[in-house]
């Protein structure tokens, strides 16, 4: 679908004169399709663009290594810049903070995003990884079926749920969660709140009030990773409004590029912490800054 960036380069740079070193035009032709690879993998456009003018500065006057062309060179330098963005200064993306017991986790997104199978994929993956007690309870009040589904969910994966009491605000479930949570000596528990299927004032006041009475040590926000700009813009706004500590990344089993961590990365300067992988509880992975960089280098 795509056409590989290794190799559009080095047909670029085939058509260039080979010197010792790159010079400016070299690299101002390769980074062209640098930035074109870039969008056509969804990086919004001002990541894309700053992500190039950091390539160029490392790249220019570097001496051209014999055992590669300047096409390889140029991949492998981008390649090493997208994973360090990627990666940022977070040395294991994976790592929750749970220490405390009993830990809040705050569990954020729009509707469809995969919040709720998240929510069990990560009790799943703390309690069989990590040996940790988990209590996880669905906020989301309007949609009766969702807090059936994260009870059934519980039982599938043998994880314990808040009791479902109809007519409570989530405020107020969030509440019981804490304190059921210390009562039965819980290590962590996972408030999956509501979800909209866009933003609105609404859900976040609604969200927002959950966080100050819980004060989470991780607020993740859940995202579709197919859903590129959208997905940024998200991010961008739940990151304003509630404040997040990192980002799932849901359905990367599919074809899409993987841009849209780039730009979330630069835009929240929060971690990518998860991948989600599929639609069984155990399809999540700790986040690999390398991977989704080969993967947006196509
Ligand atoms: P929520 O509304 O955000 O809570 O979303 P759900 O957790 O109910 O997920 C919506 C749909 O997406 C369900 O059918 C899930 O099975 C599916 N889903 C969630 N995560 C993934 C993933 O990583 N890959 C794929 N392929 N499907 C997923």
């Amino acid at each position: 679908m795509f056409e590989n960036l290794s190799e559009r380069l080095s047909g670029v740079f085939d058509r260039l004169t080979k010197q010792g070193a790159l010079s400016e035009d070299d690299v101002k032709t390769a980074l062209r399709e640098v930035r074109v690879a870039l969008l056509e993998a969804d990086v919004s456009l001002p990541v894309a663009r700053d992500f190039v003018k950091a390539v160029q500065e490392k790249a220019t006057g570097q001496a051209v290594t014999k055992s590669v062309t300047p096409g390889q060179q140029v991949v492998k330098i981008v390649h090493d810049e997208l994973v360090h963005v990627l990666a940022g200064d977070t040395e294991n993306p994976g790592e929750l903070k749970v220490d405390n017991p009993p830990a809040p986790i705050l569990m954020v997104g729009l509707q469809g995003g995969g919040k709720t199978t998240t929510t069990a994929k990560l009790a799943k993956r703390l309690t069989a990884k990590n040996g940790k007690r988990v209590l996880m309870a669905s906020l989301d009040v309007n949609r009766p079926a969702a807090m059936e589904q994260l009870a059934i969910l519980g039982t599938q994966i043998g994880v314990d749920t808040l009791p479902i009491v109809p007519g409570q605000k989530p405020v107020d479930i969030a509440k019981r969660a804490k304190q059921q949570a210390t009562l039965g000596g819980y290590d962590v528990y996972m408030l999956d709140t509501a979800g909209r299927l866009s933003i609105d004032d609404e859900l976040m006041a609604e969200v927002e009030a959950v966080r100050d009475v819980a004060t989470p040590r991780e607020t993740l926000l859940v995202v579709d990773g197919l859903t590129g700009q959208d997905a940024v813009h998200t991010a961008e706004n739940f990151d304003q409004r509630i404040g997040i500590t990192g980002v799932v990344l849901t359905r990367m089993d599919g074809d899409g590029r993987g841009g849209a961590a780039l730009s979330m990365r630069a835009v929240t300067g929060q971690p990518i912490k998860y991948v989600g992988l599929g639609e069984k509880l155990d399809a999540l992975e700790e986040f690999h800054p390398e991977r989704v960089a080969g993967r947006i280098l196509g």
